[in-house]
């Protein structure tokens, strides 16, 4: 309805939702698809038996993505409008929201480069976006600086994904450096510890990402399912010359956050299960927090808790206000992951 699009221009927050192919070891063990995904009328449905009686249940989003959906076409869509908007100056957040094993990191990150250095067809939101910036930039031979920083949140703390080797030659290591968060007196965050690197090229980055990727990977082998409790933060920050006005120049600048979120599974499980709750409650904090935040931005509440934990915090001058926010919410077909995709679902269309 018009009124939904108004709401929308003014809240700017836009949810997605993609839901997996089973994989070949779900098709050979004949695992039930329980979502059927209308992309034409954004809607999902939860196709569910209860005493033999069908009760399915429809969930409709701001656009929703089949398993059949290629990357390059969530991109095109739903991501490629966003990355102009930081170059026009906004700060920009990307969130991967959903279960362990349902598509997170393969949204996110997928396939880097081929050895050419173009875009393979897995290649995810990170590359592309990357991509699109520079060729943008190139294009407008504009006078432009970029730098991006790469950080994980494990257990509140941060710690830094692209500190320079030496620093980090362990996990331990980067847990004993952790990187502190402030807030400098006009509401800016500061963060200190993380290092800033200016880069030059679609290349530079990606080498950098190849970089810290490969850092939770190798935390994942040493502590069990590290990833699937830790977000992730890539973040571009552009600043672009517009003019000269006498002595001073005219800087716009724009920041784009690509967050891959801690499995979702933590914190329904936090609320279902006394006995974890608390473990998990930690972790996930910012994991509720998120939800709270965009629940309040959209109900246009007066207190927005961004103080409650430490990504909300981190994330502060992207969320609300002069900001546009996009949550793809990632959902596996199979029956055996019902309950966690319903979480899910209903985690998504709250933020709606
Ligand atoms: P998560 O980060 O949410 O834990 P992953 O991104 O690691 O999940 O995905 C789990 C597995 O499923 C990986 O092997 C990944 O390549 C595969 N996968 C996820 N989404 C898709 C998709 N849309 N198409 C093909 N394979 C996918
Ligand atoms: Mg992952």
């Amino acid at each position: 309805s018009s009124n939904r699009q108004d709401r929308d221009k003014e809240v700017n927050v836009q949810v997605l939702l993609r839901c997996r192919p089973l994989s070949d070891e779900e098709q050979r063990a004949n695992v039930p698809r329980v979502i059927s995904c209308n992309e034409n009328r954004r809607e999902v449905t939860v196709l569910q038996s209860v005493a033999n009686k069908q009760v399915d249940r429809v969930f409709s989003f701001d656009k929703v993505f089949g398993p059949k959906a290629q990357q390059r076409s969530i991109y095109d869509q739903a991501i490629a409008p966003i990355v102009n908007e930081v170059l026009d100056g906004f700060n920009c957040t990307v969130f991967a929201y959903g279960q362990t094993g349902t598509g997170k990191t393969y949204t996110m990150e997928g396939g880097m480069r081929n050895k050419g250095g173009d875009l393979p067809a897995e290649a995810g939101v990170i590359p592309r976006a990357v991509r699109q910036i520079f060729d943008i930039l190139e294009a407008q031979n504009a006078d432009y600086s970029m730098k991006v920083t790469f950080l994980e949140l494990y257990n509140e703390e941060i710690t830094d994904l692209l500190a320079s080797e030496d620093n980090s030659r362990s996990i331990d290591d980067r847990q004993k450096r952790p990187v502190s968060l402030m807030e400098d007196g006009k509401g800016c965050v500061v963060l200190r510890g993380l290092e800033e690197e200016v880069v030059y090229s679609a290349n530079d980055i990606y080498t950098l990402l190849e970089r810290g990727a490969a850092r939770r990977r190798t935390a994942d082998t040493f502590l069990n399912k590290h990833s699937s409790r830790s977000h992730s933060v890539f973040s571009i920050t552009v600043h672009i010359k517009e003019a000269n006005i006498g002595e001073e120049e005219l800087i716009k600048c724009g920041k784009l956050n690509l967050v891959d979120l801690a499995g979702s599974e933590n914190i329904s499980r936090s609320g279902a299960r006394e006995g974890r709750a608390r473990e998990a409650g930690e972790i996930n904090k910012s994991l509720l927090t998120l939800g709270r935040v965009i629940n309040a931005l959209v109900e246009h509440s007066a207190h927005i808790p961004y103080r409650d934990s430490k990504l909300t915090r981190l994330l502060r001058d992207s969320l609300g206000g002069k900001t546009k926010t996009c949550i793809i919410a990632t959902i596996s077909p199979s029956g055996h992951s019902l309950e966690e995709t319903l979480s899910t679902l209903d985690y998504a269309y709250r933020a709606k």
